[in-house]
């Protein structure tokens, strides 16, 4: 079993050097075996692959949707389609009614009360111990160094089973699964997050907050 509590960085890293090579499905299964209920799975609907791979093991896994008032149509309905496709045990997040916004407070306020503390609150709420998140090396130089696990700021543990996987691995298994992507994919948006701090990008995150120096909402820190 692993200890996240006692001795946290000698865990991690004999953990992550055990799964060094593994696959998806691996570490997936090391999760849901070391975590049970207390792991769940948060997305930004971007594409259903995680959350394809995930249900196909545990279809009970909880999946987190934060909802920060600012998706893209697009976004919201495949969340819709993947509810319907996976009968999904989905819990979608929203901010306080009076939350900072990007207009008036500027996009760090905003992420941090429309993301960060939604999440950090929820997460606690449900007594989750750990998270799957569709961090990839391969999403930019931001997430380089990306492990299959990882401690975030609140001390959870944070699992990418994609971590390795490159932008063409994405597409021959949505492909070969033939599942719903967000169709802004295929309009001209490498990564899409909420529509004011999100434009058109050949590749990775260029294309997010791209008049700021912010490359992070904060949730990966
Ligand atoms: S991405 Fe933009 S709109 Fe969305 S929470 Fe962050 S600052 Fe607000």
């Amino acid at each position: 079993m692993f200890v996240a509590t006692d001795n946290k960085t000698g865990a991690l890293d004999k953990a992550n050097r055990a799964l060094a090579n593994a696959g998806a499905e691996e570490i997936i299964a090391w999760a849901l075996h070391t975590f049970g209920s207390k792991i769940c799975l948060t997305t930004s609907f971007a594409d259903t692959v995680l959350v394809d791979l995930v249900s196909t093991v545990e279809p009970d896994t909880a999946v987190v949707f934060l909802d920060t008032g600012f998706h893209f149509a697009e976004t919201l309905a495949t969340m819709r389609k993947a509810h319907a496709r996976y009968r999904l045990n989905l819990k979608v997040i929203r901010p306080d009614h009076n939350a900072a916004d990007v207009w008036t407070r500027g996009s760090h306020a905003c992420c941090s009360a429309r993301k960060v503390a939604p999440l950090d609150a929820a997460l606690t709420h449900y007594g989750f111990e750990a998270l799957f998140s569709g961090l990839r090396r391969a999403d930019g130089p931001s997430r380089a160094n990306t492990q299959p696990l990882m401690v975030d700021r609140m001390g959870r543990i944070k699992v990418n089973p994609l971590v390795g996987w490159s932008d063409d691995d994405v597409a021959d298994y949505i492909a070969s699964r033939e599942l719903d992507i967000n169709p802004l994919l295929n309009n001209g948006y490498s990564s899409i997050g909420c529509w004011p701090c999100t434009e058109p990008s050949a590749s990775g995150r260029n294309g997010r907050w791209s008049d700021e120096t912010k490359t992070e909402c904060g949730l990966h820190q």
